[in-house]
């Protein structure tokens, strides 16, 4: 259905992080690639060879491999249209998004989600992890099992994982909370254990039993913690100490992490050395923490919301960047494209060298796992690529909307310049 790429992809651009010790350099750059491609999967990566007929060329043009979306809220996407006028802040996005759950049904869910997972794959994603607001102890959501059968439906083209996205009280009881966690588990591959966890709810006891019923039920853990600006949240900290206690044998995900950001720095950076002895991955959403935290109406936000991205990577803790809310009430931009993500933390975050560190932040699926040590650009992996057609490696992710995507060695989406195919002069 799809038109195969050709078995050479020569000249490409890939960012330092995916590269060995041992690869040589140009300059300050890494050496262009070249990939050789075949059933579907990458067979080799060597050092660009020259021109020498054949494949495409592609002139130094940004390659990366699949792309992961480690959080979002595909429930929620795309209801903004129906919302009227919006207050500022977490808090008052979640009272808005009760409001209209009420009038959820099954084929609004299905429609508004299975957008979502069309635009993430159009943009190269090939893992996409969602959400799914929980309100009730005794009740399953409409939407968790539409995001069930969707995961399915898509399963021949993303991988789509779903976490249980409960208040932290729910899991006040030891006995509720091995009921939820029995039928999250209950509820087939890729459904982790999620929970808001804020000062405005926090217990202790209730995330101790939290892990407890996850780790009975072998179930990932996936919080959204500490999403503010108060100094005394408390739940990346704790998540650390309780793990390191009880011998966690999961991964965890801490999303957000802002009120790092808010702490005095000496407790913050103690908080991350905890974190870097135990199974925890952080996900930093810098597009909803730029809208939504230090919010007030008529008020410019003075402070910015992203956690410690820097001194997290430096200390070797996996950290990915993601999407969040697309088009509802918690942020009407975004548009589950991890670059478009990655591009509003680099310039939130000031990071360095965007495509050769930090692009790793949106590759990494491994992450999410409980063995993150396999690089998705290697030999025998699947040709799953996304080639960036307009930009070049020093300004990505500037012009990096024009892409071709490739999926097991085909191209899903794009189109292919025609320079990447024009007869190129072999020397003799
Ligand atoms: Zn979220």
């Amino acid at each position: 259905m799809f038109m195969h790429a050709p078995a050479k992809l020569a000249g490409a651009r890939l960012p330092s992080w995916s590269l060995p010790a041992c690869w040589p350099a140009n300059g300050a750059q890494p050496a262009l690639a070249d990939l050789r491609l075949s059933n579907g999967r990458i067979e080799s990566i060597v050092p660009h060879q020259g021109a020498v007929g054949g494949g495409w060329q592609l002139h130094g043009a940004p390659v990366l491999p699949g792309l992961v979306e480690a959080h979002t809220h595909i429930d929620k996407a795309f209801t903004l249209s129906r919302l009227g006028t919006l207050k500022p802040g977490l808090l008052a996005a979640i009272e808005t998004m009760i409001a209209d759950r009420a009038s959820w049904t099954p084929d609004d869910v299905r429609e508004r989600a299975s957008r979502c997972l069309q635009w993430a794959l159009e943009a190269g994603v090939v893992k996409l992890r969602t959400h799914c607001d929980w309100w009730e102890l005794n009740q399953v959501p409409l939407a968790w099992g539409v995001l069930r059968e969707l995961a399915a439906d898509w399963a021949d083209r993303l991988v789509v994982e779903r976490v249980s996205l409960f208040a932290l009280q729910l899991f006040t009881e030891r006995a509720d909370a091995h009921r939820l966690a029995r039928t999250v588990a209950a509820s087939g591959p890729g459904a982790c254990l999620g929970a808001f966890v804020h000062t405005t709810n926090w217990n202790a006891l209730s995330l101790r039993h939290l892990f407890e019923a996850a780790e009975e039920f072998g179930l990932d853990v996936d919080l959204h913690c500490d999403e503010e600006l108060n100094p005394q949240a408390q739940g990346l900290a704790s998540t650390a100490a309780l793990l390191r206690e009880i011998g966690f044998g999961g991964r965890v995900v801490c999303g957000h992490t802002c009120a790092l950001a808010a702490q005095p720095e000496a407790q913050a950076l103690a908080t991350l050395d905890a974190v870097a002895t135990v199974p925890i991955t952080m996900v930093s959403l810098p597009t909803t923490n730029l809208l939504l935290q230090d919010a007030n109406t008529g008020r410019t936000p003075r402070q910015r919301g992203i956690t410690l991205a820097k001194e997290a990577r430096a200390r070797g803790i996996p950290l990915l960047i993601s999407t969040d809310n697309v088009q509802d009430a918690f942020c009407r931009s975004g548009s589950f494209d991890p670059v478009e993500a990655l591009a509003v933390g680099a310039l939130a975050g000031q990071f360095e060298q965007p495509f050769d560190e930090w692009s790793e932040a949106i590759c990494r699926g491994d992450w999410l796992t409980r063995s993150p040590n396999a690089p998705p650009l290697r030999f025998g992996a699947p040709a799953d690529l996304v080639i960036f057609s307009a930009a070049d490696a020093h300004g990505w992710p500037t012009r990096a909307q024009s892409r071709v995507v490739l999926r097991a060695g085909r191209v899903l989406s794009g189109a292919v310049p025609a320079r990447w195919t024009e007869p190129v002069e072999v020397a003799s």
